[in-house]
């Protein structure tokens, strides 16, 4: 996909990853929401997961790292869209909660549990509990302090976590000396979008090279300098406060930059650069 994102837009500079990733990484960078060694727990229809360790994003070989909706609970459990049998998405996936509450939706779910329903409050408690039993197995693997719970797990942060930390608790080998720490997902709805945003302007600040076609290779040390410590001098500093001038199309490298200013000073990577 980022070779045809590439060839399409004409564009040096794409980057492409799954939401639960670019989601994990907008709790990375830039303020460091949970810590250096955390795993992002997406949940929706299916549960999808990011997981850093020392402070980067690990991908996996094939980039499938933290796919942990497959993880299975059940031996001979339900059967699942992915062949296999009792993952735990087939316990824990909103599919899942909904039907066991005998609801809809996200938003029928929230409004129950605020009325205090108690088929709700079953089915939740019990995604929590096989969602536990799922984590505690990643968290004895990669030795983990946070999990971050997003998604539609954040909806219903409240009545799951209980049953889920229960399991977490008695599963783990560290939950004695350093009980995990469950949050509710700090950056919801678009966190996808400013993980996504964040990669790219780490990226462009790493390698701005890539981005600005500078003909000195004076002028481009001086750029890289000033881009990295996020000095943002002379002309680089007015591309830089084009702010948003090349939404509309990447034109010119002054708009690139414009872009590149837009997501620094619109998202609040400024801090993260210095
Ligand atoms: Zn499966």
């Amino acid at each position: 996909m980022a070779h045809h994102l590439r060839t399409g837009l004409g564009l040096d500079l794409v980057e492409v990853d799954n939401e639960a990733n670019l989601a994990a990484l907008a709790h990375l960078w830039p303020h460091k929401l949970a810590g250096d060694d955390f795993l992002y727990v997406s949940g929706d229809v299916g549960i999808g997961g990011g997981l850093v360790t020392g402070g980067t994003l690990y991908p996996g070989v094939s980039g499938f790292a933290g796919e942990l909706g497959h993880l299975t609970i059940e031996r001979e459990g339900r059967r699942c869209r992915c062949g296999s049998q009792g993952c735990v998405e087939q316990y824990a996936g909103l599919d899942a909660i909904l039907g066991g509450a005998g609801l809809d939706d996200i938003l029928a779910l929230s409004n129950a549990l605020a009325e205090a329903d108690i088929d709700a409050r079953g089915a939740v408690a019990r995604a929590g509990a096989a969602l536990g039993v799922a984590l505690a197995s990643v968290i004895n693997l990669c030795d983990l302090a946070t999990v971050v719970l997003g998604g539609c797990y954040a909806e219903i942060f409240e009545t799951l976590a209980p049953a889920l930390g229960a399991e977490l608790e008695r599963r783990t080998l560290a939950a004695d000396s350093r009980p995990t720490t469950v949050l509710a997902a700090p950056v919801r709805s678009d966190a996808a979008v400013r993980g996504g945003a964040a990669l790219v302007a780490r990226r462009a600040c790493n390698e701005p090279e890539r981005l600005i076609r500078l003909k000195s290779t004076g002028s481009l040390a001086a750029a890289q300098y000033s881009i990295s410590r996020g000095v943002l001098t002379g002309g680089l500093a007015a591309h830089f406060v084009q702010v948003g001038a090349g939404l509309a199309g990447f034109v010119t490298d002054a708009k690139v930059l414009g872009v590149l200013g837009y997501i620094v000073s619109n998202l609040g990577f400024d801090e993260w650069l210095r």
